[in-house]
């Protein structure tokens, strides 16, 4: 006979751990393509080949990050003479930070004060040279890096030079122009092949978070509809899948605190709002920095015609952009709700104007 105890700790979960974001999957359903690509770039590695550098961008929450620790895990299983070095630049964002930190990754000591980059290149060389591994480093949020110190590419993009072991290099942005102001010489040295992560479709999404719901529940005890509603607001809110499995476990809890054996699309709905309200502001942290741009544009007006707001755009951009580009930013503002745009009927025929949303 099941005990009290047991009935009171019976719940849904299987494991609350697969809708933390940090959890990486053992499938990344809708990323093989992706996953396939990077993995052939690397594989001459594994011979003491050189590798194909890369520069993967996107918008936010779209799996770059999960598809690149996925092929590093693998690597590393697949290979023994490779080692991998996954850095986030948020972290890491001077040169020696990011030079010292690989030396640590690579298992060797390095002081942490009065210590010249010129010296720790050297240890850095030295222990390549010990280890006698490919090394293959991921530069995550590459332009909190770029924008302070983009000197330490230069310095990877010339290890071979010191060190006769393959050293790749995969640089990370949700901008697509993060590099742009990188020298010419350092981008042409490193010849890396760029990789555009596009966002997922409602179905791709639907999928995603249908493989962590099981992950993280009992089977039977998600109702039939969760899913697709918590997709469909994760596509909404810009196709951020953090966005999908904060609603996931914000309904979990709703439903827990409701002492329910499931959860129901009501769940969701309850809490669908409150997912929302607090994302604006870490949305907008995350745009690129065109997007931030143009919605400064449309923030100091509050209301003005899309055309004027690309003129303005080109007059203070550096980059300049087609409109057909600006009507793209523009369009994921608006699926962000970050911004509306309305068509408005006038003397001179129909005009579409833009809007900033506070909320
Ligand atoms: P990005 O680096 O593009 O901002 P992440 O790689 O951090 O996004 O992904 C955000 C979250 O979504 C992570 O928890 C990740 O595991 C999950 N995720 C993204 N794409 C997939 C996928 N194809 N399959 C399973 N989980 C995914
Ligand atoms: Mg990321």
């Amino acid at each position: 006979m099941m005990s009290i105890f047991d009935e009171l700790t019976e719940s849904f979960w299987k494991n609350e751990e697969a809708l933390s974001t940090e959890y990486l999957p053992k499938l990344l359903p809708h990323r093989e393509g992706e996953i396939k690509l990077i993995a052939k770039n690397l594989l001459p590695a594994s011979r003491m080949g050189k590798p194909q550098n890369m520069f993967i961008f996107g918008p936010p929450g779209i799996g770059k990050t999960a598809v690149v620790r996925f092929v590093f895990r693998d690597f590393e299983e697949y290979s023994e003479r490779i080692k991998t070095v996954y850095l986030n630049c948020w972290d890491y964002n001077t040169a020696p930070s990011v030079l010292s930190k690989l030396v640590i990754e690579l298992g060797f000591f390095i002081p942490r004060r009065g210590i010249s980059k010129d010296e720790i290149k050297e240890r850095l060389v030295e222990a390549l040279k010990k280890l006698k591994k490919a090394l293959i480093i991921c530069l995550d949020e590459v332009d909190q890096l770029v924008k302070r110190d983009p000197s330490v590419l230069y310095d990877l993009s010339r290890l071979n030079q010191y060190v006769n072991v393959p050293v790749g290099l995969i640089l990370i942005s949700n901008d697509r122009f993060a590099l742009k102001d990188v020298d010419a010489r350092i981008k042409s040295t490193l010849a890396l092949q760029e990789i555009e992560f596009k966002p997922y479709s409602l179905l791709e999404m639907k999928d995603i978070l249908q493989e962590r719901v099981k992950l993280a529940f009992r089977p039977g005890s998600v109702e039939e509809g969760v899913v697709l509603l918590v997709s469909n607001h994760a596509v909404k809110h810009g196709g951020d899948v953090r966005i999908g499995l904060e609603c996931l476990l914000r309904a979990a809890r709703h439903a827990e605190g409701r002492e329910s054996k499931t959860i129901t699309v009501d769940d969701v709905k309850s809490v669908l709002g409150l997912v929302k309200p607090v994302k604006p502001k870490i949305i907008e942290a995350r745009l690129d920095e065109s997007e931030k741009l143009l919605l400064e544009i449309i923030k100091e007006r509050k209301e003005l015609e899309t055309t004027k707001a690309y003129e303005e755009f080109n007059m203070r951009s550096k980059v300049k952009l087609s409109d057909r580009r600006l009507r793209d930013y523009l369009r994921r503002l608006e699926t962000l709700g970050l911004v509306e745009t309305e068509l408005v009927k006038g003397v001179k025929g129909k005009r579409r104007v833009v809007r900033y949303r506070e909320n």
